[in-house]
């Protein structure tokens, strides 16, 4: 039976380890790191994320402010209030709670932000630096898996590396990052023709497709190390992953439970993201 890694634990660690740095950062240096979040619209699981968020940043100490609007809202009225965000010395992570409304444009509300700022690491300059291999703000999802990887002790360099799905928010910043650590990556999608045999493969397998329990003991080896990123609400209201938990942990070293996995290691690094900017701006 498999290690079950804590993600809520790890996440806790982490954002405890923040809380005690914004203390230290703020004698030293006055300095209180800031964060603004952008909600456009009433959808009910983005409302969730937000509140998340900034409970995460009254508990670290960080400064957070919540800016609201009408799902019909200008995009120009966004473009303005980033403008005033990216000028305001208070402020060190701006974040746009996506998805956005259909009229607005993410590419252009997301490049209009300061790179310095961009804490869930969209922004083209922050991919390109983490593409280069000299990166500032990662994409906080797969920031976290890393960390989870990391602090579990079962090791990236040299492994065989597996990721299921290639979306810009997980699947391909991912792969930068393992590859980054000297695993070797591969990346698969859709209409990867022998699923079954690229996951047998793998040493670490990420799971992040967004398909309930797709992930099944016959396509995993004996001691894989299982990330499963998936979240799936089924019909009976169960919350479910990509890996079908109870089999693949019969024949995985180490996994990561859903819900209690990869969760709760985002908000922790958006936390972190925005105390590196901050750090950043005191030097
Ligand atoms: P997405 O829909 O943008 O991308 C899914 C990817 O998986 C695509 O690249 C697609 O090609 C691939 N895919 C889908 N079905 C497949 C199949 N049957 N075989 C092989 N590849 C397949 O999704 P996303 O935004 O990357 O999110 C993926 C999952 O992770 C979702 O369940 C989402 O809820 C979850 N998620 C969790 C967190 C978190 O825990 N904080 C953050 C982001 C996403």
């Amino acid at each position: 039976m498999a290690i079950i890694i804590d993600g809520k634990k790890i996440a806790q660690d982490v954002r405890n380890e923040v809380k005690e740095e914004v203390l230290r950062l703020k004698a030293k240096t006055g300095i209180v790191p800031g964060l603004a979040v952008i909600l456009v619209g009433e959808d009910p699981a983005s409302k969730i994320y937000v509140r998340m968020k900034e409970a995460a940043c009254e508990e670290a100490g960080f400064l957070s402010r919540e800016y609201k609007f009408p799902a019909d809202v200008d995009e120009g009225k966004i473009l303005s209030i980033i403008s005033d965000l990216n000028r305001d010395d208070e402020i060190h992570g701006i974040l746009v709670q996506l998805p956005l409304p259909g009229h607005i444009s993410s590419d252009s509300i997301i490049e209009a932000i300061d790179p310095r700022k961009d804490v869930d690491g969209f922004h083209p300059y922050n991919i390109g630096h983490l593409f280069t291999g000299n990166p500032f703000h990662m994409a906080c999802t797969p920031l976290g898996i890393l960390e989870l990887i990391d602090r579990s002790g079962t090791g990236i360099e040299g492994k065989e590396a597996v990721i299921v799905g290639r979306s810009n928010i997980v699947g391909k910043p991912l792969a930068l990052m393992l590859l980054a650590r000297h695993a070797t990556v591969t990346v698969c999608h859709t209409r990867t023709r022998d699923l079954p045999e690229v996951t047998g493969r793998a040493e670490l397998l990420i799971a992040a497709a967004g398909r309930p329990e797709m992930i099944t003991k016959d396509m995993v080896r004996d001691g894989v190390v299982v990330i499963d990123v998936g979240i799936n609400r089924l019909d009976d209201g169960k919350l479910v992953g990509d890996v079908a938990f109870q089999e693949v942990a019969e024949k995985a070293s180490h996994i990561t439970p859903v819900p209690g996995g990869v969760g709760p290691m985002t908000i922790a690094m958006l936390l972190k993201n925005t105390l590196n900017a901050a750090v950043a701006r005191s030097k």
